[in-house]
């Protein structure tokens, strides 16, 4: 199987050793420009400060639904606090909130149909308190109403809904296994155009280190409200071109009884060569010169086979799971990941997508995030002929990145890592396959 084949005229041909998509880069495609159109439209702001922008901003805490944890600076650093009383809610400013998704992916009533899945007591306790609390009952009967109401549902017919039916919508508030992970900044500090909106590259690597360990503490505490979750979609979209609704940082995280096709051919290849994520990922981009970062915790790859400009990074740790990941392991890949999001800037629209071994799985493979750019829009002949046409070559996509690298670090604006040459590339760097 030929995955990557430079052709005489400069065309990239590849396949993805994981997924099977063929995809190529064409020669004198290439050129287009990749920052999105919004550049060119951006606009002045009004800065208001505290921020008020979106449903998402530190002012509007009762426009999503109730709040399951929240991360605090205080004196003595970073405090995390479990779902604090909906009274409580402006005492202090959150750096980083985790709370329900007001509209499901995947529902409360597709567990409780398909599984007869129950609210755990202690989610069910939760639900009490917060109704018996004035304030929480406002929220609730606020944000059903506005659900309703998106749903296209008319004010009569809200009207006529009785209480117990609306209390039962609500239930997803408190139950439902479709999370955000949101961030405290609308737009960066400074900002002066709508563009300048805060992105993953512009928290500090302490910043990024706590809103990945809040998503991973997420996944941990999702599985353990509900025992038929098998795999846990942990997902950031940046940017309404690559499907956020928000233009203000979060992460989402979407709770599946399946793990996919694409998850269950790479466990099929696993059980075939439990070394296969170092053979056709970190070995194979190693001796096409793909492996552009790393540090001791993490590799970042030029991906190949990608319908966009992807970037890998790989967790190098023993374990295949983020939530096994020991908290000075989450810190390392956290921070490459910011560094590449960094270099990348805030302008590319992107998804940053999780993939880790599912917690059924036996066969284990590493956590590894992709960085997507969605920089170009599939068209008809993909359609067709299911060669998908990729605007960069990995090769322009590493050599983009590097030199931002090189000047990020020069400045200290990130922690410490190894660029492009630097890269010591040793074989089989990722140990998921070690017992
Ligand atoms: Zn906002």
């Amino acid at each position: 199987m030929i995955l990557y084949t430079i052709m005489p005229d400069g065309t990239v041909k590849q396949l993805n050793p994981f997924t099977g998509t063929e995809v190529w880069a064409v020669a004198g495609r290439r050129v287009r420009p990749i920052v999105n159109e919004a550049v060119v439209s951006a606009k002045p702001i009004e800065i208001h400060q505290p921020e008020d922008y979106c449903s998402f901003c530190q002012t509007r805490y009762f426009e999503t639904p109730p709040e399951k944890s929240r991360l605090v600076k205080s004196t003595n650093g970073w405090e995390k606090i479990d779902l604090l009383p909906p009274d409580r809610y402006f005492e202090k400013t959150a750096e980083f909130r985790r709370t329900g998704n007001m509209f499901e992916i995947v529902t409360l009533d597709y567990w409780r149909k398909n599984y007869a899945y129950k609210m755990t007591a202690g989610r069910q306790k939760w639900k009490e308190e917060y109704l018996a609390n004035p304030v929480g009952l406002k929220h609730i009967t606020d944000i059903t109403h506005y659900k309703l109401k998106q749903e296209g549902k008319t004010e009569e017919q809200i009207a006529a809904l009785p209480m117990a039916e609306k209390f039962a919508i609500a239930d997803a508030f408190f139950g439902g296994g479709h999370e955000l992970v949101i961030a405290r900044g609308h737009f960066k500090p400074g900002a002066a155009l709508n563009t300048d909106l805060l992105a993953s590259g512009d928290l500090s690597d302490d910043e990024h280190y706590h809103y990945f360990k809040l998503t991973v503490d997420a996944i941990r505490d999702i599985t353990a409200s509900n025992r038929y979750v098998r795999y846990i979609s942990v997902y950031q979209n940046w940017l309404r071109p690559a499907g956020a609704s928000f233009d203000h940082l979060h992460k989402q995280l979407v709770s599946l009884d399946d793990w996919g096709a694409s998850i269950q051919n790479q466990i099929r290849m696993l059980r075939d060569d439990p070394n296969v994520f170092n053979e056709f990922g970190a070995n194979f981009a190693a001796h096409h010169n793909l492996v552009f970062a790393e540090n001791d915790y993490a590799i970042a790859i030029a991906g190949i086979g990608h319908r966009y400009p992807t970037i890998e990074i790989y967790s190098r740790a023993p374990s295949g799971r983020p939530t096994e990941h020991s908290d000075e392991e989450i810190r390392g890949v956290s921070s490459l990941v910011r560094a590449i999001h960094a270099a990348m800037g805030g302008q590319i629209s992107c998804n940053e997508e999780w993939y880790y071994t599912p917690f059924d799985a036996v066969y284990k493979m590493p956590w590894h995030i992709l960085i997507k750019w969605r920089v170009n829009v599939p068209a008809g002949f993909e359609g067709g002929t299911s060669i998908w046409i990729n605007p960069m070559t990995p090769i322009e996509l590493r050599d983009r990145m590097v030199p931002r690298l090189y000047k990020l670090r020069d400045e200290g604006k990130v922690s410490w890592l190894r660029i492009a040459e630097e890269c010591r590339v040793d074989p089989n760097p990722l140990k998921y396959y070690l017992k």
